[in-house]
């Protein structure tokens, strides 16, 4: 089987060579690739956004068609000198480049190279150097398949825009030329790309573990259980801020599973004794001091409260910048008093405007004072209420007041105040629910995640669908966030009767 290198595969094989061979060679293990609701948003923000930066090259004509067919319309467009080509296609030496766009400079006759990134930064970070890696593999290959190539640009999201009225492209978006930073890249990437070129063209598949074995969870990727198949689900990477010693002294001596782990041998700090123990025993670990003056804290009524929001690349009404929520629902279940009725109050946005002003009044509405209790408060707290305070200044005093009630009813597990088996070392509230909280589960809804629900709000405000699919995806929304603030008065109600 013979494979061309694009700059994705070789970005992907910088990132981990054996990830990238088994994703070419083994499309059966497609399942365990799949990739999350989130990273399918991000890839469709990302071509949103290529697609509206192509209107800064007026007259530019796009290659629609792939492989040989597609250079050799490049090629056309180039003899004609066509002002902008969109995906012109180059195939040199086992590598192939699609360009987001390659200008014609009547200036100097060459021709300018332009990456589109759905970032909003250029911060000399990790990702920025990754955009550097893209354009210089692409002028890798384009130089040596003979090119005139001028100048390398990369346009990304002005972080600092603010959308006021119709959208100014000039200013949502920032060119910055990085002709320098590629080229002082190439002479260290050449080497990559041909040991690229080597690995994974091999017919033969990677042997043996993956190095991520000696990584901690949040490091791996969806083919780990593939590579590692005697590392069970639940393992000693997932302990708790495990040091890369420790970790590495465990795995050295073939030890995975918690349940075969002697915390005191491996010195493991108090807080992962008990989480071993924990599995070990199949019996909660639960501080019931610290949980008690927590609930103490509590001021009546209780507000169990969660927002679902959108971020979209392009920033979509006035008054938002690229990637900023756009807080479309939240669920509130309300207990008025110790061992009262809860009270249900909801709102979801269903139209194509910004919700902020309807948010903010109907929030006034209902809340008058109490404890606020919301999961993993950064997001409520900073993200929504601080922002809607920017955009409406009139309700800043509100959700200053809003945002001093929060109380972060994650804190419990995150502090390990309570520690089950059941969690598997996670603190998120789909993992604490089906434990702490008998028949109550995410997995029969129609939408279960976060990411899911704010790309169904974006499809049901948007321009195709039918009121029949708009009812149904609001219901399913409505169902979906009431469960996350319901699942926090389950969780709640069980502290309290656990203390
Ligand atoms: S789990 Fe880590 S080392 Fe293993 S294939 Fe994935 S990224 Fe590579």
């Amino acid at each position: 089987m013979s494979f061309l290198i694009s700059k994705t595969t070789f970005q992907h094989f910088l990132h981990c060579p054996k990830d990238a061979w088994l994703k070419l060679h083994r499309p059966d293990l497609k399942e365990q690739f799949s990739f999350s609701e989130f990273e399918l948003h991000l890839m469709e923000q990302g071509n949103e956004v290529e697609s509206l930066a192509r209107d800064l090259f007026p007259g530019g004509i796009e290659v629609s068609t792939r492989g040989e067919h597609a250079v050799e319309d490049t090629l056309r467009l180039m003899a004609s000198k066509t002002p902008a080509i969109f995906q012109a296609t180059f195939i040199h030496d086992g590598y192939i480049v699609r360009n987001d766009m390659l200008a014609y400079n009547t200036d100097t006759g060459l021709w300018d190279l332009y990456e589109v990134k759905g970032t909003n930064s250029m911060k000399l970070d990790q990702k920025e150097r990754d955009h550097i890696t893209d354009i210089a593999f692409q002028v890798s290959v384009m130089r040596r398949a003979g090119v005139p190539l001028g100048k390398a640009h990369l346009i990304h999201l002005n972080k600092e825009y603010v959308r006021q009225g119709d959208l100014v492209l000039s200013e949502l978006f920032a060119i910055e030329e990085v002709t320098e930073a590629v080229e002082g890249r190439i002479p260290e990437l050449e080497p990559k790309m041909e040991a690229a070129k080597e690995y994974l063209l091999r017919e033969t598949e990677p042997a043996g573990n993956c190095d991520c074995l000696y990584a901690t969870r949040r490091n791996h990727c969806s083919t780990f259980a593939y590579s590692n198949a005697e590392v069970p689900e639940y393992s000693v990477h997932d302990i708790s801020r495990i040091h890369k010693t420790k970790l590495t002294n465990l795995i050295e001596q073939r030890i995975y599973a918690l349940e075969d782990v002697d915390p005191e041998a491996h010195k493991l700090s108090e807080k992962q004794t008990n989480q071993v123990h924990a599995q070990q025993r199949k019996f909660p670990v639960i501080e019931t001091e610290e949980i008690r003056s927590f609930l103490d804290s509590l001021v009546f009524p209780l507000h169990f409260f969660d927002y679902e929001a959108y971020a979209p690349a392009i920033p979509a009404f006035s008054g938002y910048g690229p990637y900023k929520f756009i807080p479309f629902q939240f669920s509130m279940h309300i207990l008025d008093a110790p061992g009262g009725e809860l009270r249900h109050v909801e709102f979801l946005h269903e139209e194509f405007s910004d919700p902020s002003d309807a948010v903010a009044r109907k929030l006034q509405e209902i809340y008058t004072g109490g404890s606020v209790m919301v999961w993993h408060e950064t997001f409520e707290k900073t993200i929504i209420n601080v922002n809607i305070a920017k955009r409406l200044p009139q309700h800043a005093a509100f959700f200053e007041r809003f945002n001093a009630a929060m109380v972060d009813l994650e804190k419990i597990f995150t502090s390990q105040h309570y520690i089950h088996h059941g969690f598997k070392g996670r603190t998120s509230i789909k993992k604490i629910l089906p434990v702490l909280g008998e028949g109550f589960s995410y997995e029969q809804l129609a939408i279960s995640e976060g990411g899911q629900a704010s790309n169904e709000w974006w499809r049901m405000v948007g321009p195709t669908i039918t009121p029949e699919e708009k009812q149904q995806i609001a219901e399913n929304l409505k169902t979906y966030c009431g469960l996350d603030t319901e699942a926090m008065y389950v969780i709640y109600k069980h502290l309290t009767d656990v203390v």
